[in-house]
């Protein structure tokens, strides 16, 4: 498969197609959640085999007589413009494989891509299309199947060495993950940037390929470029993955990154030109103060350090943020005391 027979022309419309699909599901990971993607659209419904059986008293026998494929098929009720994909739950080489979600992706490619509908058919069958028909519809479902399964612009991001890579964090079976490894290959060694899908599938996972936490602080953040915590300020700390978000919280700021309200004066009248309050005069960007860092970019509300050169911030040395590891309340002397846990028994009042 690795040689495609689809026209150009029609390798992009299934790219559009594709698109299109990640975006209704409005989360971004790998391994793609193709069932979920498949349930985000109101007009398909996902049936394993398992559910029909019991709903319907059929043996597994039964089951695959029904749907005539010990993978998956789509039933098609054109009235109601309503789909339903069957696959199979129960054949242990399908289920420990994940052939099943490579046999989901490829059914939804049938449905995405029109095909159904185009040939007037309530179900892609062998025996009910000429051959060659059958095997063009065939290559544009896997073709939608490989694209939606393994992004290659998202997975770009990560290091991957070889086909068990794309087997394991994309989910799919080996065959499946050994064919997309070579041809991850290929595009890699012409990749574009002006590719208008990859561009497009980049940005799609962008906050899924520049997740990271830091092992020193915890913090939880999306960073491009820079080897610094931009919470801690150490160095090389940052790795791949979830953090605690709550943990430094953003301040809340205008898409140009100013403070809605000045920290000093309390102005809430902040979203004029320029980079300072207009009442007293504070600067309410933050940004990298370091003369010689090329980073010219606003940095995050919550950053103390610059992730390019590891200066602390002007939100940092104006005291606007604390140290990171800062405990509140830990030295108050006004008796400042953290609220108590609630009680669960019911209050008397009326
Ligand atoms: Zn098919
Ligand atoms: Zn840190
Ligand atoms: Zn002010
Ligand atoms: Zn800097």
């Amino acid at each position: 498969m690795t040689q495609t027979n689809i026209p150009l022309k029609r390798r992009n419309e299934i790219k559009e197609a594709v698109y299109y699909t990640l975006q209704n599901y409005k989360h971004s990971n790998i391994p793609v959640k193709i069932k979920a993607i498949a349930r985000s659209f109101t007009n398909i419904r996902l049936v394993s085999y398992s559910k029909h059986m019991k709903k319907n008293n059929l043996s597994y026998d039964c089951m695959i007589k029904f749907t005539g494929t010990k993978d998956a098929c789509t039933d098609y009720y054109a009235k109601a413009n309503f789909f339903i994909i069957y696959y199979n739950d129960i054949d242990r080489n399908i289920t420990t494989s994940n052939r099943y979600r490579w046999n989901i992706a490829h059914e939804l490619g049938h449905i995405m891509l029109g095909h159904h509908i185009t040939h007037e058919k309530t179900r892609i069958f062998r025996n009910e299309l000429s051959n060659s028909e059958y095997d063009e519809l065939e290559e544009e479902a896997d073709y939608f199947a490989s694209l939606i399964l393994v992004p290659h612009a998202a997975l770009l991001g990560f290091q991957i060495r070889n086909a068990n890579y794309i087997k394991v964090m994309c989910k799919i079976s080996e065959p499946a993950a050994k064919r997309r490894y070579y041809e991850f290959l290929e595009w890699k060694s012409h990749v574009s940037a002006q590719d208008e899908y990859d561009k497009r599938i980049f940005h799609l996972y962008y906050n899924f390929i520049y997740k990271r936490k830091c092992k020193n602080c915890g913090a939880g953040l999306i960073q491009r470029y820079g080897k610094y915590c931009p919470i801690c300020g150490n160095k090389n700390t940052l790795e791949w993955g979830d953090g605690d978000n709550m943990k430094y919280p953003l301040l809340d700021t205008y898409e140009n990154g100013k403070l809605k309200e000045c920290p000093v004066c309390h102005n809430e009248d902040t979203n004029i030109d320029g980079n300072y309050c207009q009442i007293c005069g504070s600067y309410i960007i933050n940004k990298c103060p370091n003369q010689n860092c090329d980073n010219y970019d606003v940095l995050p509300s919550n950053a103390r350090y610059c992730p390019i050169c590891g200066e602390s911030s002007t939100f940092y040395n104006a005291n606007i943020l604390k140290v990171w590891d800062y405990k509140e309340y830990k030295n108050n002397s006004d008796g400042f005391m953290n609220i108590p846990d609630g009680i669960d028994e019911e209050l008397p009042f009326h």
